[in-house]
């Protein structure tokens, strides 16, 4: 299957496997530097029309927006379990499409008025939200609608336009995305470009482009301090959303039954490939069997397939890059630990929830992020100790305290390094709530009006 093409790509050799079968799912562009100049020379000509209309009627635009997605979201799931993997049923790329979808209708209600700092006799000033021009957004594999969504939404709604890059292992929906929104959008508001990376990185080269005031980039810890890098001459605003490796604490008066279930999404969702899955589990002595028990009872009988089955709840990695990292992981755990599921690659990419007891806080499958289907599970008998080894990261995207007793949670939850904390559950994200990470974890927020004012220069005017 070829997506229909758009005027700045010549159909190059990317092509795109399926992960549950190595077929090819489709073709993408491997665009030039001359391409990228091209979108970025249509986002520029849209800005000076696209900037000069009012709140409301970008409201109206990013309204369709989030309408023509819902329209579209079946093609757009189908595309996207072709090409990443994820199953369309559960929480996989059905589920994906009704996030973003929500994502984008919540981002059209969003508004930054200008706000009066004073109005007295000694003056009047206002501060004021101005689009910063083009944004390029720069998005990873693991949910590539969605993660585009956060991106351009809440650029548009500001008053920018955009120039978007998908990972080239997941080109396709976003193609198609941009398609669908250039329909209900004027010409060059936004933009697609996708490359391979390889003779060039079109993503490097987003980040110095001259064209481009900001980028906002979702991604590995490593590439996201190269955009920092090649941001720098241009001094362009920076949105950097990066890795996490987030530590659950399960404290000895939580029921272990009870929280079985959302254990096992909180580190198993989209097949451990989502930046806040919950990547450590530590649990109390006193109850860390039982905890172990409940989980493997739930985990052993999820359905793992081909995305397009809809019986399948997870699919398979998305590529084979990972699938080794994971592998390699598992390994290291298993030279520890003791193996309490899964631990058996399947076929091709295809690898069980794997779940592995007794390690300790220095092994590598707890000090490096696994970003897939296996979950280390770590004993304690001091809560401090526990609170101390879920800081020791240079991450900080998201962690959670499980028990029984809610304020108790609540004040552990200050003690944590983290951009987000859960109670009693892990990863639960929602548009109106700032999301992001600290120390090495990212760079600013998304979601909400402080997630908005991020596409925005402040300008003071003074009367
Ligand atoms: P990646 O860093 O390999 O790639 C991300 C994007 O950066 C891709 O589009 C890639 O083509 C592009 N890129 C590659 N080299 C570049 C360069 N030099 N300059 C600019 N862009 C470049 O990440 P990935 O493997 O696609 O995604 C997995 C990682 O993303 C994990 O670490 C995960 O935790 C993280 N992630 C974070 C969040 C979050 O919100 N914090 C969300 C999803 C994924």
């Amino acid at each position: 299957m070829k997506p229909r093409t758009s005027h700045v790509h010549k159909w190059g050799d990317l092509s795109c496997p399926q992960p549950s079968s190595g077929e090819v799912a489709g073709y993408a562009p491997n665009a030039s530097l001359a391409d990228l100049d091209i979108a970025v020379a249509a986002a520029q000509a849209a800005f000076k029309t696209w900037s000069k209309l009012s709140s409301d009627e970008l409201q109206a635009y990013c309204e369709k927006v989030a309408t023509t997605i819902g329209e579209h979201a079946e093609e757009l799931a189908v595309l996207i379990t072709k090409e990443q993997g994820k199953p369309l049923n559960g929480l996989g790329s059905r589920w994906e499409l009704g996030g973003a979808q929500a994502w984008a209708g919540y981002s059209a209600s969003l508004s930054l008025p200008v706000k009066i700092l004073q109005d007295n006799n000694e003056g009047h000033v206002e501060l004021h939200r101005k689009p910063l021009g083009v944004v390029g957004s720069i998005t990873p594999w693991n949910f590539p609608v969605m993660i585009a969504i956060w991106h351009i939404m809440p650029a548009l709604r500001t008053g920018n336009t955009v120039v978007v890059k998908p990972s080239p292992l997941t080109p396709l929906s976003t193609i198609r995305l941009g398609e669908i929104m250039s329909e209900v959008l004027p010409s060059g508001v936004v933009n697609v470009v996708t490359g391979d990376d390889k003779a060039l990185n079109l993503g490097a080269a987003m980040s110095a482009h001259t064209g481009i005031r900001k980028i906002v980039f979702t991604g590995s810890c490593a590439t996201g301090q190269k955009v920092m890098q090649s941001a720098a001459e241009t001094m362009k605003r920076l949105t950097l959303e990066m890795g996490g490796n987030d530590a659950g604490i399960v404290l000895p008066d939580a029921d272990p039954k009870a929280i079985a279930e959302g254990l096992f999404w909180g580190a198993f969702i989209n097949n451990g490939q989502t930046c806040a899955a919950m990547k450590r589990l530590y649990v109390h002595d006193s109850i860390y069997d039982e905890v172990c028990e409940n989980l493997v009872a739930f985990a052993k009988n999820i359905p793992v397939g081909d995305g397009m089955n809809e019986d399948s709840v997870l699919g398979p990695i998305q590529n084979a890059m990972q699938f080794d990292k994971v592998r390699r992981l598992v390994d290291a755990g298993e030279s520890e630990g003791r193996v309490l599921l899964g631990g058996v690659p399947g076929e091709g990419l295809f690898f069980p929830p794997t779940i592995i007891a007794d390690l300790s806080q220095d092994n590598l499958l707890v000090t490096e992020e696994q970003f897939g289907p296996v979950l280390p599970v770590i004993r304690y008998t001091d809560v401090e100790k526990a609170i101390a080894a879920a800081n020791d990261s240079n991450n900080g995207l998201g962690g959670s305290i499980w028990t029984s007793d809610i304020e108790k949670g609540r004040e552990l939850a200050k003690r944590m390094e983290c951009g987000s904390v859960w109670i009693n559950k892990h990863g639960a994200i929602q548009p109106n709530a700032p999301f992001g990470g600290v120390k090495q974890s990212g760079l600013g927020v998304e979601f909400g009006e402080e997630g908005l004012a991020e596409y925005t220069d402040i300008q003071v005017i003074f009367s």
